[in-house]
């Protein structure tokens, strides 16, 4: 027996107006979403009541691991999705490489600096004998990544209390009011001000701004949490393998599980997403002696995030043909008894372009008794099974209830 967990992140949606009051999900035909849902379908509440609805707590619970109970903070997760894992009494948090004007925050991602600007600015700071000296007073290490996001980790006696301000919320602000505060409020001031002051002119910045692009010229560090411990996976459910997916906080939750989290080439979380590569690669793993793999695609949440319709309805249908469509024809060939639980990991509104807690619609496929297509929309999923907290999908999926 096999066992298949495939997200779409976001896709669950409400009525719009733009489709006639129909849902995004709803408006589509989704034939291969249909059969899925001739199984078990209905409606689980991903992101228990009380907890910010997000992709880290929601599909922390679709493991089994209730926020409630385990989850520290986003960035904890990001950080073990790039290897780096906590120890305790350390703290990591984001570093976001913003862009500051005469001491205003103008954007929380330095005019999205990426690539070599991005590495080659973070590489100079790390290697000035002034940061040095200031990051050593907190034991801060950073790990650099080629975006404008990377991950700081202190050392920090367990009753440390941190206050970060989130960049993205103050922008076109004096960044004077939001510096850290709490403990070590004045060292990690220091290090801002000094990031700021070996970045702002910095030859990669000087001619980034005679492209017309902005400075990336302080890092500004938020999100802090601490030390996260899952129970293993394996030990839960007797089964294990591997999750698929092109963000780092699916491979953080991954590797705290104990599963194997592999990257795929052209897996990039944005609608162009290479969706036949990480259907290879699930594939692969159950080839290779795994009973579960999990795919994970981001593209319907960001495209909800940018607003944007009609690319959300193109990714939810990239799924259906691209994943869903290749993953019945092909699971057969890897064994003839599997199961497949397809999800929205929480709704993301087009209407408010943000996640929303309500329960969605999931499905269960089982190979031996496939049942008669039902349409899979939010509608439908509400007359079927309710469960009202999401760290029993696993158990469904495994048939452990
Ligand atoms: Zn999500």
């Amino acid at each position: 027996m096999k066992y298949v967990l495939v997200i779409g992140d976001g896709m669950a949606d409400v009525a719009l107006d733009e489709l006639d009051g129909k849902t995004p999900i709803e408006s589509l035909n989704l034939p291969h979403f249909d059969i899925l849902a001739g199984g078990m379908f209905g409606t689980a509440q991903t992101v228990p009541f009380g907890v910010a609805p997000g992709s880290d707590t929601a599909i922390l619970n679709i493991f089994g691991y209730d926020p409630r109970k385990y989850y520290t903070g986003r960035s904890v997760l990001e950080a073990a999705g790039v290897g780096v894992i906590l120890k305790p009494g350390e703290v990591s948090f984001r570093v976001n490489l913003c862009n500051v004007e005469n001491g205003i925050i103008h954007s929380h991602n330095g005019g999205n600096v990426e690539g070599d600007d991005a590495q080659g600015l973070m590489e100079y700071l790390v290697s000035q004998p002034e940061f040095i000296d200031a990051a050593r007073k907190v034991g801060l290490k950073i790990h650099i990544s080629r975006t404008f996001r990377h991950i700081g980790v202190i050392n920090a006696p367990d009753d440390f209390v941190f206050k970060m301000t989130e960049p993205h919320n103050v922008l076109e602000q004096p960044v004077a009011g939001y510096m850290p505060k709490g403990d070590y409020a004045q060292e990690m001031t220091d290090i801002m001000n000094i990031s700021y002051k070996l970045l702002d002119h910095h030859p990669i910045n000087e001619a980034r701004r005679n492209r017309g692009q902005m400075a990336a010229n302080m890092i500004w560090p938020w999100g802090p949490g601490r030390a996260m411990q899952l129970p293993s996976f394996k030990e839960k459910y007797g089964h294990a393998g591997d999750a698929v997916s092109a963000v780092p906080l699916v491979w953080g939750i991954a590797n705290l599980a104990g599963l194997q989290a592999p990257s795929v080439e052209g897996a990039n979380g944005d609608i162009d997403t290479n969706y036949a590569g990480k259907l290879k690669a699930a594939l692969n793993s159950l080839r290779a002696g795994n009973d579960f793999a999990a795919i994970h695609v981001e593209a319907p949440d960001e495209m909800s995030h940018a607003g944007n319709l009609k690319n959300k309805l193109i990714a939810i249908k990239c799924i259906d043909e691209q994943i869903i469509a290749p993953l019945l024809e092909k699971m057969p060939e890897v064994d003839k008894d599997f199961r497949i639980l397809l999800l929205s990991d929480h709704p993301t509104l087009m209407t408010t372009r943000t996640h929303d807690g309500h329960a969605v619609p999931f499905a269960i496929y089982d190979s031996r008794k496939p049942g008669n297509p039902v349409k899979f929309d939010e509608k439908n999923a509400e007359k079927g099974v309710y469960l009202n907290n999401g760290d029993l999908l696993m158990p469904a999926l495994f048939e452990m209830m």
